[in-house]
C-alpha cells in the first residue's frame, strides 16, 4: 500500500491509547505505511500574519505529526466563524443558529490554501491522502489548484442535510462544487449519501455514470456510506481494567436501591439534551413508580464554550436540572445528577456497564459512537437498554435498539418507562443483534473499506 497521509483538523499522538478509536485506527494504518499526520496544532498565535503559520513537523514512532500553527485572525475567521458558525449549525439542521459573514468565508478559503500550499511540500507522488470533516471541505480543491494530483479521499464525520437546507448557506455551489475535486467522498449513512445525490442532481445537474458515481464541473466523484464504528476489542479491554472495574463498583454501590439511566454527551445543542431531561421529567409525572428509584446521571463534558449558543444551552440543562431536583427530589434520592465535566474514557465502560438505561436521544447526529460504546460495554448476562434517536446516524443500523423520536416528548417517556420494564430475555436478544453489529462495522472495518474503496477509485 502506498504512504497514507491523513489530514484532519486536530491530530492525536496515535501511541496514546487516551486518543481514542479513531486516532487508533487511523494510527494503525499509519503506522504500517510510515504514514504522515498533518493538521492545525491547536496553537493560536497572537500577532501572526492571516494566511500564515509556521509548521512543526516531528516522528512518533514510524508515523511523521505535521502540525500547523494558525494566526488569531484565521482562527477566527476559519474555526470559529465559518466551521463551527456556519457548516456545524447547518449541517446539523438548525439555520437558526447559524452566523453568515462573508469574512468567515474568506478565512476558511484562506486556511485551506495554507494547508494546502504547506502539505504539498510534504507530499510524494503516489501518497494516498485521506482528508477529514468539514473544516477542511475544499481542501482537495485548494490542492489541485496547485498541482497535486494524488488519489484524495474525504469523509465527512457530520450529518449532510437536505438540498433545501444546503442551499441556504450563501456559497454552497462553491462549497458543493469542492467535494468534486475528491477521488472518493465518504458518509455516515445511506440518508446522508441520497442527500448528497439529490443536491448534486438538483443543483449542479451531475449525471450519474455508475454506482454511486456522479460526473459534474468535468469531474467525476464516487460516494458512499461508510458508517464509523469504535474500537470494539480495546474498548471491552478498557472493560477489564481496574479503572472501569473500580467505576463499576463504586457506582453499583451508591446508587444500589436505584435502577440508573445514563447519558453521555458533548454540551451541544444537537444532542438533544434539553428534550431529554424533559422526556425524564415526564417519565417521573406520569409513571411515579419511578419516583425514588430511577435515577438519571447525565454527563454533558463542556465543548466551545466560548461561543454564545453553548453558554445558552448549559444555563438552559441547569435550570431544567435543579427544577427536576427541586421539584422531585427527596432528602434521600435525587432524580438527576447532572455532572458538567468530562468523564476520561477508561471509566466509561464501568459507568455503561453499571446502567440499565443509556438516553442517546440527539437531535441530529453524525453516527453517535457512545451507543455503540453502550453496547460494547454490557454484561451479555444481563444487559441494558438502548434508547437511540431515530435522528442519530446509529439508528441505521441499530435497528434493535428502541428508537424514539427525541422532539415527542411524551413519546420518549413512554419509550424510557418500556426500557426499565423490559424483560431480561427481550434485553438480551435485542442486546444479541446489537453487539453483532457493532463488532461488524467497527473501525477497523470503517478504515480498511474507505481505504480499499480510495484505493480502487478512479
Ligand atoms: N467522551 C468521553 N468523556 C466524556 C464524554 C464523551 O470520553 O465525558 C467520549 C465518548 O466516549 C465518545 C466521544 O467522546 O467516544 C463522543 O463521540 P460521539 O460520536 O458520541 O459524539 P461527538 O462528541 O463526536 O459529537
Amino acid at each position: 500500500m502506498s504512504r497514507l497521509v491523513v489530514v484532519s483538523n486536530r491530530l492525536a499522538d496515535p501511541r496514546k491509547s487516551a486518543a481514542g478509536g479513531l486516532a487508533v485506527a487511523l494510527g494503525e494504518t499509519l503506522k504500517r505505511t510510515g504514514g504522515l499526520w498533518f493538521g492545525w496544532s491547536g496553537k493560536v498565535v497572537e500577532n501572526g500574519a492571516a494566511g500564515e503559520g509556521e509548521l512543526h513537523v516531528h516522528q512518533a514512532g514510524s508515523v511523521t505529526l505535521a502540525e500547523l500553527d494558525l494566526c488569531q485572525e484565521d482562527h477566527d475567521a476559519y474555526y470559529r466563524g465559518y466551521a463551527n458558525g456556519v457548516l456545524w449549525p447547518i449541517f446539523h439542521y438548525r439555520l437558526d443558529l447559524a452566523h453568515f459573514e462573508s469574512g468567515h468565508l474568506s478565512g476558511y478559503r484562506r486556511v485551506n490554501q495554507l494547508f494546502a500550499r504547506k502539505l504539498k511540500a510534504l507530499l510524494k507522488p503516489d501518497d494516498l491522502i485521506w482528508i477529514h470533516d468539514y473544516h477542511l471541505i475544499p481542501l482537495a480543491a485548494e490542492l489541485r489548484a496547485i498541482g497535486c494530483e494524488n488519489r484524495i479521499g474525504f469523509f465527512l464525520h457530520i450529518p449532510l442535510p437536505p438540498q433545501q437546507i444546503l442551499a441556504a448557506i450563501p456559497s454552497h455551489e462553491w462549497l458543493m462544487r469542492a467535494l468534486f475535486a475528491y477521488d472518493l467522498v465518504g458518509f455516515q449513512t445511506e440518508a446522508d449519501l441520497l442527500h448528497f445525490a439529490h443536491y448534486v442532481k438538483a443543483e449542479a445537474t451531475a449525471e450519474t455514470v455508475g454506482a454511486n458515481q456522479f460526473r459534474a464541473f468535468n469531474s467525476t466523484v464516487q460516494a458512499e456510506a461508510f458508517p464509523i464504528g469504535i474500537d470494539v476489542d480495546d474498548f471491552q479491554r478498557l472493560g477489564r481494567a481496574r479503572e472501569a472495574l473500580e467505576t463499576f463498583e463504586s457506582t453499583r454501590k451508591e446508587y444500589s436501591r436505584r435502577r440508573l439511566l445514563i447519558g453521555v454527551d458533548r454540551l451541544d445543542y444537537s444532542k438533544g439534551l434539553p428534550q431529554r431531561i424533559k422526556a425524564f421529567r415526564e417519565l417521573l409525572q406520569r409513571y411515579p413508580e419511578n419516583r425514588h428509584s430511577a435515577t438519571l446521571l447525565q454527563v454533558a463534558s463542556p465543548s466551545r464554550e466560548d461561543v454564545d449558543a453553548y453558554a445558552d444551552i448549559q444555563h438552559e440543562l441547569e435550570s431544567l436540572c435543579g427544577a427536576i431536583n427541586g421539584d422531585y427530589g427527596d432528602f434521600d434520592w435525587m432524580p438527576i445528577r447532572y455532572i458538567h465535566r468530562t468523564i476520561a474514557r477508561k471509566r466509561l465502560p464501568g459507568l455503561y456497564r453499571a446502567c440499565a438505561v443509556a438516553l442517546v436521544t440527539p437531535l441530529r447526529d453524525g453516527m453517535n459512537l457512545v451507543a455503540k460504546e453502550f453496547v460494547a460495554a454490557q454484561d451479555e448476562e444481563d444487559p441494558g437498554v438502548l434508547v437511540l434517536s431515530r435522528f442519530a446516524g446509529a439508528a441505521e443500523q441499530l435497528r434493535e435498539a428502541l428508537l424514539v423520536n427525541p422532539y415527542d416528548i411524551s413519546g420518549t417517556a413512554q419509550t424510557i418507562q418500556q426500557a426499565l420494564q423490559m424483560s431480561l430475555a427481550e434485553r438480551q436478544e435485542r442486546h444479541v443483534a446489537l453487539l453483532a453489529k457493532v463488532k461488524e462495522f467497527d473501525v477497523h472495518w470503517w478504515c480498511k473499506s474507505f481505504l480499499q474503496k480510495l484505493e480502487h477509485t478512479r
